[in-house]
């Protein structure tokens, strides 16, 4: 097999480039714009970003692009640095594109001298008619020939603040005629009076994406720019930046797919709408595909980026079910999950020839590994075991409870079903049994086979617990995908999110938020942020199994 035959694209070139001697090892950065908090996408990114540079020895940076001082803010930036160190990853250097804003400015002025830029009085509806199509050439702007004496004054007048906000632009002087609409005489600076994040009112020019991406990249020494695919068009006025201006380095960029996930939206706007408008609880709401939300849902690092890692990078859009990030992570808390029982729909089981006394069963905390020790789990004569545990009218192969049917319980021993207690209007309220005092400990000395074992809580030793169980904020696969006149805020699932009280062992009273479990037979949970003392707030991550249908392999409990 050749060497590369597993590597991807991206490390293909950087192979490539250190074997050449154009570069010793990778720069990168992660850019992300601080207009809101960090998704798993931007995991992706991250994670290429952080990866490439660490797998060839190299550096990684974390470049805040905040270029645009209306929408940004410091929440966002703090969130940003939180959500990238939670994911695992640690950056050489934090950089603001704002720090660069003076050698940029000053990159802006090098243009209009060369005659390369010149201010353009257009309106942004006129200079969007003079631009074009694919099929037709653009229309110079009549201010396009302006000398560089009067674009100097007026770019200058421009940044103290003379202008309205819109009422010039300054623009790179390159080809209306240019076949990539990128390239025809694109605006590199805006008039923006709004006060910036870090800057406050010095500035009142801001340059546009495009003359402040790569413009940092070459300050910072970056080697490989890495950019979703929507900057592909961009690539060319990227180089011509480069080529015309008198940077210290000479960065590339490298477009990749992005990272699209099932029953979510991803967009920044859209995910911001769903908090404005309360359809969440917040950014870190456990239904959103925010990393905090997955960080608050119990998600662990670890899985998000084993998922990133499966879901693969290529130049072609991709979307990703969201169940392979809930397979990756229950191959990561299978064998790490403190292990507990938890009922979450109960119904009560009495043991009619149970002793007085309390029995203690021990439970290993993690079967697989003793290590991590047992605690004793106290029976009674009354207990709670889950309703669907538990049928009147069994089908064959029904191997958990029915009347007349023995079951285990897990840990403790052996109980055999003998009344069926119903309400007036013939719901079950409650079941008799009786237990095999020769099984306790979970055996018999007969060996005698019972199929079944079920999880069970005493009714009268335990903890209730507010236990939130999520479906996808949407019901449809694609939320996007809308008829005329609707928005994606028509596709919620207004079953998302389900509350109910659950008991629980007595030691989950003492929970602390963050800590994760798996509840047998029920799937992962991790205590929330609301939760306190007395009122414990747990949330489930995922269940055992897919529910949608078996897929990736996985395999029940
Ligand atoms: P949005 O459109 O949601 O606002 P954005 O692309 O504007 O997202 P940025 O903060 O600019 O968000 O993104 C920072 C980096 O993360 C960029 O390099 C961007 O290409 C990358 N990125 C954003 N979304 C995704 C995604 N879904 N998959 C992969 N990379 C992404
Ligand atoms: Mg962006």
């Amino acid at each position: 097999m050749p060497e590369n035959a597993s590597k991807n694209f991206i490390e293909e070139i950087v192979e490539e480039n250190i074997a050449s001697g154009l570069i010793k090892t990778p720069i990168t950065r992660f850019p992300p714009e601080p207009n809101g908090y960090l998704h798993i996408g931007h995991a992706k990114a991250i994670c290429l970003d952080f990866g490439i540079a660490k797998e060839y020895g190299g550096y990684c940076n974390l470049r805040m692009d905040d270029t645009n001082p209306t929408k940004e803010d410091v929440e966002y930036v703090d969130s940003i640095q939180e959500d990238v160190r939670w994911l695992g990853w640690e950056w050489k250097n934090l950089y603001y594109a704002s720090d660069y804003y003076q050698q940029i400015y000053d990159w802006a002025i090098h243009l209009i001298r060369e005659g390369k830029a010149f201010v353009c009085d257009l309106s942004a509806d006129e200079i969007r008619w003079h631009r074009g199509t694919l099929t037709e050439p653009g229309k110079e702007s009549p201010y396009r020939n302006r000398s560089a004496e009067e674009n100097l004054d007026l770019f200058e007048r421009m940044n103290k603040g003379e202008f309205a906000e819109g009422a010039r632009v300054l623009r790179a002087k390159i080809d209306m005629a240019h076949p990539n609409l990128n390239l025809r005489d694109p605006v590199i600076y805006r008039i923006v009076h709004t006060p910036h994040h870090r800057t406050g009112n010095t500035w009142h020019v801001y340059p546009m994406y495009d003359f402040a991406h790569g413009q940092s990249d070459a300050i910072e020494g970056i080697t490989h720019s890495l950019c979703t695919l929507e900057f592909e068009d961009h690539r060319p006025l990227y180089n011509w930046f480069i080529e015309n201006l008198p940077v210290p380095h000479k960065p590339r960029q490298i477009e990749f797919a992005r990272l699209n996930i099932t029953y979510t939206v991803m967009s920044k706007r859209k995910l911001l709408q769903l908090v404005k408008d309360k359809h969440v609880s917040g950014w870190d709401d456990p239904r959103m595909p925010t990393i905090c939300g997955l960080r608050r849902r119990g998600y662990t690092p670890e899985s998000v980026r084993e998922f990133v890692a499966k879901a693969g990078l290529s130049k072609r859009p991709q979307t990703v079910d969201l169940a392979l990030l809930d397979f990756c992570l229950r191959q990561d808390l299978e064998e790490k999950a403190t292990r507990r029982m938890v009922v979450l729909d109960p119904l009560k089981v009495v043991i009619t020839n149970f002793p007085e006394e309390t029995e203690l069963y021990e439970g290993q905390n993690l079967p697989s590994d003793p290590a991590r020790g047992s605690r004793m789990v106290p029976l009674t004569r009354e207990i709670y075991i889950e309703r669907e545990d538990f049928m009147e009218n069994p089908p064959k192969k029904f191997f958990r409870l029915y009347p007349g049917g023995e079951v285990r319980l897990r840990y403790a021993c052996y109980i055999t079903c003998t009344e069926v207690i119903k309400d007036a209007e013939g719901n079950i309220t409650e079941l008799r049994a009786t237990f095999d005092p020769l099984s306790r400990g979970a055996t018999t000395p007969d060996n005698r086979k019972v199929k079944g074992t079920i999880h069970w809580v005493s009714a009268t030793e335990n903890t209730p617990l507010e236990v939130r169980l999520y479906d996808p904020l949407f019901s449809k696969e694609n939320p996007d995908d809308v008829e005329e006149g609707k928005s994606f805020l028509d596709n919620l699932n207004p079953e998302s999110l389900k509350v109910v009280t659950a008991y629980g062992e007595n030691d989950l009273a003492h929970a602390q938020p963050g800590e994760r479990f798996q509840f047998e037979r029920k799937g992962y949970f991790c205590v929330d942020k609301d939760s306190r003392p007395g009122a414990v707030v747990i949330n489930r991550t995922t269940t055992l199994r897919d529910v949608w249908g078996k897929r990736f392999g996985d395999k029940a409990e």
